[in-house]
């Protein structure tokens, strides 16, 4: 009897029919014979819808507040999916995080698992049950409920499966599987059949949110293969597994982007030895994540700092940096919260230079003005304004040929 994970995001469960479907499709397999652990985000856009109810009561909400209010969203979903299961002459029990116990640290929004206790879903299934269990939740051991982050009910499907043991891990979604880029916003997008944890990893950290990138790094670290593919269809769909020798040589494997950002620069920073740490340990300390940093040359004097925080943490980090700026005789803090991050990545581009200024020349020739870059040996990322993000990817997955193999020139001969 396999045991198999599988997990649907909110727009798999986005109605009560949408529920019911999804429902059907988990009895199905169970009545083959197989024990189902099935893993149900919130309906598609109520964690948006909490979280701005949160904003009408309070500027910066309360963390751990934030947490009891968002997790109520997975509540329902798997309640009603526990119902519609029973109608149909099965039988299902739905547990939340705190009673599985998914037990995580106290960072609240954006925890981190560190154990999962089988028993109680075991009982339920040594009793024929269908566990349906909320994602994106858990709990703090002095009984806090605590929530993953966004996106994070793939994390709590892919720590089930490797807590468990599970014969397969399916994450089902609103697309097909995981595409060159966004299928959403470029219909040439092309599916993946298969593609390495490391190029997942990638991705999904430069916004490609059909997989959270937890779930990939969680995948890799217990080698659980990971099929992502459409709740409405049967076609198969991307497999996340070892590194793959036909994905390692692509040129570049995809085109992502992310509008989770905001900017945030400081003028007329004194550049001496020792501004930079008093400048980025308040927002560290907050457990604010600054993705890419740029610091001006100058007259050796004065100089300009600019990075980027993710766009929740815009208005926290503006108030820190303004009192660290008071302290350090900085002329002024500027923000800017409509911005996107593009990136192309691909395991290929490490051995062939030019891709990053083929990118910045494609940019140019679309109008699109670079705001930041930051490259890597397997990624170039560029921030741009984010009213050409669209424009943007389109444009590259174009230029790079994506639609098709791009196999570098040598290994395509
Ligand atoms: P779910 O609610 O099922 O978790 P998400 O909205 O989190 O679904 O993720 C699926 C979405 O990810 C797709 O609808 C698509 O717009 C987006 N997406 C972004 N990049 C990619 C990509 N490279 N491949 C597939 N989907 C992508
Ligand atoms: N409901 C949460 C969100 O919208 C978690 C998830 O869907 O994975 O981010
Ligand atoms: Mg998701």
């Amino acid at each position: 009897m396999a045991l198999i994970v599988q997990k649907f995001g909110g727009t798999s469960v986005g109605s009560t029919d949408k529920i019911k479907t999804v429902a059907q499709r988990v009895l199905k397999n169970h009545r083959q014979g197989n024990r189902m652990v099935v893993v149900l985000s919130a309906m598609s856009g109520e964690t948006d819808r909490l979280t701005g109810l949160a904003l009408a009561m309070q500027h910066i909400p309360d963390q751990r507040e934030m947490d009891m209010l968002l997790a109520t969203g997975e509540q329902v979903t798997v309640s009603l999916f526990a119902m519609a299961v029973k109608e149909m002459g099965g039988d299902a029990v739905s547990l939340l995080g705190d009673q599985v116990a998914i037990h995580t640290d106290n960072m609240h929004t954006k925890a981190r698992i560190y154990s999962i206790d089988p028993d109680l879903i075991n009982k339920h299934l040594e009793q024929g049950k269908i566990v349906v269990i909320a994602g994106f939740q858990g709990v703090t051991d002095s009984g806090d409920i605590t929530t993953l982050g966004r996106g994070g009910s793939d994390t709590t499907a892919v720590a089930l499966a490797a807590a468990m043991r599970a014969d397969a891990c399916e994450i089902f979604t609103d697309v097909e599987g995981v595409y060159t880029t966004d299928p959403n916003v470029c219909p040439q997008a092309r599916k993946i059949d298969y593609i390495s944890y490391d190029e997942m990893l990638e991705l999904a950290s430069l916004g490609a949110k059909v997989l959270d990138i937890r779930s990939v790094g969680l995948a890799k670290r217990f080698s659980v293969p990971v099929h992502v593919r459409s709740t409405f269809s049967e076609n198969i769909g991307t497999w996340v597994v070892e590194e793959d020798k036909i994905m390692e040589s692509m040129l570049v494997s995809g085109i992502t982007y992310s509008k989770n950002e905001a900017r945030i620069t400081i003028k007329q920073v004194p550049d001496q030895p020792g501004i930079a740490a008093k400048v980025f340990l308040p927002i560290s300390d907050a457990g604010i994540l600054v993705d890419m940093i740029i610091q001006n040359t100058t007259d050796g004097r004065l100089t300009d700092m600019t990075f980027t925080v993710l766009r929740r943490d815009y208005d926290r980090a503006m108030e820190l940096l303004k009192k660290v700026a008071a302290d350090i005789g900085a002329q002024a803090v500027s923000g800017d919260e409509s911005i996107a991050k593009v990136s192309i990545v691909g395991v290929g581009m490490r051995n062939h230079p030019g891709i990053a200024s083929t990118m910045f020349q494609i940019l140019a020739k679309e109008g699109v003005n670079m705001m930041m870059v930051s490259t890597s040996e397997i990624k170039v990322s560029c921030i741009i304004a984010e009213k050409y993000t669209e424009l943007a990817v389109r444009a590259l997955h174009d230029a790079f040929a994506l639609d098709k193999d791009n196999l570098p020139v040598e290994e395509a001969e």
